[in-house]
């Protein structure tokens, strides 16, 4: 699933292509993926509306037309959208087209078809939107707010870093980076952590996410950004995926339990 550094990448690979495009028509081969509202007001509301802004809350992608309306989209698994020019033969899994004046146009495909895209104008109508933790890359999120958040807590810190409500953004694969590199094992309850663990998993969450939006994501399956480039920070991972293999800090055996049901790869040694 795409996780804060994918879904920034998105954002951030959409913002030059799509901002200022008209969209004129709208195709929809699979109605699952629209969350709200009937396909037939998703497709009149978004016929001559205009493109305005385009950014990240969470895992949520928020595209804000000029019709005070927005397409909050969450690409879950196997989710994306990729802009495309209109002779270029589309994806069988590119459920919904939007096409721009320009003849360009914006593709939304899932393989598993567990997108969801919300088509609103009150955000408290999107999901989870508006009910998400704090951003961890921004000013507000401190490591004295995270010390308070964490200090009500006392359930395992795996599950807790996973759920957006506590935090906005990670998943399973920047969790499991997370907890190495400041040496908490994931099966940790998140009241036996000192305040100086506390201290470096704060830090280890602001790098290993600054860093896999510097190389543009993680590409383990099949992630692609919004011109269909795939990242590369899957070629930095310290322990996820590693499983059986050294740890790069001691050499130990890298292992993999399950936490809350998601597989979790972690250096029994070091962490
Ligand atoms: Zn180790």
């Amino acid at each position: 699933m795409p996780e804060l550094p994918e879904v920034q990448t998105v954002v951030d690979t959409l913002q030059p292509l799509i901002i200022d495009q008209v969209i004129t028509e709208v195709e929809v081969k699979n109605k699952k993926l629209i969350a709200k509202p009937e396909v037939d007001e998703f497709k009149e509301v978004l016929q001559g509306s205009r493109i305005e802004q385009v950014s990240r809350r969470g895992k949520y992608i928020i595209i804000e037309l000029d019709n005070d309306y927005y397409l909050v989209t969450h690409l879950r698994m196997t989710g994306r959208f990729v802009y495309a020019e209109q002779d270029e033969p589309a994806d069988k899994y590119d459920y919904i087209l939007l096409k721009f004046a320009a003849g360009d146009q914006l593709r939304l495909g899932s393989k598993r078809k567990f997108t969801r895209t919300y088509l609103v104008n009150d955000l408290q109508e999107a999901g989870s939107l508006t009910k998400l933790g704090p951003e961890p890359l921004t000013a507000e999120f401190t490591v004295e707010r995270f010390k308070e958040m964490i200090a009500s807590r006392r359930g395992r810190i795996k599950p807790l870093l996973l759920n957006q409500r506590f935090l906005a953004g990670l998943g399973n694969i920047y969790v499991d980076e997370s907890l190495y590199l400041s040496q908490i094992h994931p099966l940790r309850t998140a009241d036996t952590l000192t305040e100086s663990e506390i201290e470096k998993l704060y830090q280890a969450i602001r790098k290993v996410l600054s860093e896999g939006i510097e190389h543009r994501g993680t590409t383990k399956w099949d992630y692609v950004d919004a011109s269909g480039q795939a990242g590369s920070y899957q070629n930095y991972l310290q322990v996820y995926d590693r499983e059986g293999k050294e740890c790069r800090r001691c050499g130990s055996s890298l292992q993999r339990i399950k936490v809350g049901g998601r597989s979790s790869y972690f250096c029994p040694d070091c962490q």
